[in-house]
């Protein structure tokens, strides 16, 4: 596809701003995915104005980080965050950059990016702005620092991380000065955020080429600085295929590593709560899968069907078949007698009439365990009467 119709609509907006005198570029990861033939996501735009022009120009225009020069401008629809040009000077802290100055020309915008592939611009008429070659790269599969490495790393070792996330999402090899900075400098890294550190990782395991990103943690020695997985050998246990999302990275260690403990996984790379939640359930089936070398119906009723996709992909990584398990699951759970509890036909309140003169307890939810699992499991009708028989044949519990 020609970039005029990739970015026919963010050409628009450009066009907005250069009517209103400013000057616009795409720039960033959407140039580079074009220029790879790969599909392009986000498009990012860099301007000569301020966003407060920004603001004037545009009907819908969400403030996000106006200090440091980004809005979001809403256009048919679309989002696209468009930040002035900048210089970022003094990274003291090795986090922020102390002071953001607005420019007024792309190319020294381009030169605070930090890869060349990331540090091209592309105009409305779909001309290059490439001071770095970045082009060249991308057709040599290479990632280059921008400038001297070792500064650019430096000020942000963050970029270090970044060059393997490239690498494995590109698979693009890390050009020679800009690895060896790597391996001199991997132990900055230390100073540095574990949530930043674990956007990238994420983004790691999920890249088409995995395994070159794992490879390199390694000869970097990038690894020594994440929590656990510096203690796991991530370079013989390599899954067999990409893994999406933390929930479906430690299930993937924790399945293989059983002295490991998934709790303090995610404490050490301070993990969300919905990642919590995720990892526990699919652990939970994966579990269930390994006792009965099978995936039952019980295990496809307790699992949520938003999580057929990772249990899927955790299958496939730890090379149990590489099956269509995502449409088999789901037609499995499709045809289940109940999908949840509350389509039981006896419940808890038909129970406790049968039994009256006993006390409630414990009891009551370990019997309805038991109805809930034999009615998926197909042990039993969902029916109430065949319900209610069966479960007076029960040995009624003792009342105390
Ligand atoms: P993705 O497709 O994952 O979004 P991207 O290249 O767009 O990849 P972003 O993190 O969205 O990556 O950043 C957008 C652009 O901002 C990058 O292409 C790069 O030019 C610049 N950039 C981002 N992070 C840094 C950094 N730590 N140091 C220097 N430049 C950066
Ligand atoms: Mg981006």
């Amino acid at each position: 596809m020609s970039s005029h119709e990739v970015f026919e609509h963010a050409f628009e907006v450009i066009q907005k701003i250069e009517e209103a005198g400013g000057e616009a570029y795409i720039v960033g990861g959407a140039v580079r995915d074009y220029l790879s033939g790969r599909p392009v996501n986000d498009i990012d735009i860099a301007t000569s104005e301020t966003p407060e022009r920004i603001q004037e120009i545009f009907d819908k225009v969400i403030p996000v980080g106006i200090e440091h020069g980004t809005v979001i401008v809403r256009h048919r629809s679309v989002s696209y965050e468009v930040t002035t040009y900048r210089v970022e000077e003094g990274y003291e802290d090795y986090r922020h950059p102390d002071e953001v100055t607005f420019v007024q020309d792309i190319t020294l915008d381009l030169a605070r990016r930090d890869f060349t592939t990331n540090a091209i611009a592309m105009s409305r008429d779909g001309r290059l702005i490439d001071p770095y070659h970045g082009h060249d790269a991308i057709r040599n599969k290479k990632i280059e620092a921008v400038g001297e490495p070792s500064e650019r790393f430096h000020e942000d070792p963050l970029r270090m991380m970044r060059a393997v996330r490239f690498a494995s999402q590109l698979s693009f090899k890390i050009e020679k000065r800009t690895e060896e900075a790597l391996n001199h400098l991997s132990p900055l890294l230390q100073h540095i955020s574990i949530e930043r550190i674990a956007v990238e990782m994420e983004k790691i395991f999920g890249g088409s080429d995995y395994a070159l990103g794992l490879q390199l943690l390694q000869s970097t020695g990038l690894k020594n600085h994440l929590p656990i997985l510096k203690d796991l050998d991530i370079n013989r246990n390599v899954p067999y295929s990409p893994l999406f999302g933390w929930h479906e990275i430690i299930a993937f260690y924790a399945v293989q590593y059983p002295q490991l403990s998934p709790e303090n996984f995610m404490k050490s790379w301070k993990l969300s709560k919905d990642t919590k939640k995720k990892t526990v359930q699919l652990l939970h089936a994966y579990k269930i899968y390994e006792r009965k070398k099978n995936v039952t119906s019980w295990l496809v009723y307790q699992l949520d069907n938003e999580l057929f996709p990772s249990f899927s992909r955790l299958f496939s990584a730890l090379d149990e078949g590489d099956m269509n398990l995502d449409k088999a699951l789901t037609d499995m759970k499709d045809q289940l007698p109940i999908q949840n509890k509350k389509e039981l036909s006896f419940q808890a309140r038909d129970l406790l009439q049968l039994y009256t003169h006993l006390p409630k307890g414990p009891w009551i939810s370990e019997w309805m365990d038991t109805i809930e699992h034999c009615v998926v499991t197909g042990e039993i009708e969902n029916d109430y009467e065949k319900i209610k028989e069966w479960v007076r044949g029960w040995n009624p519990p003792a009342s105390n």
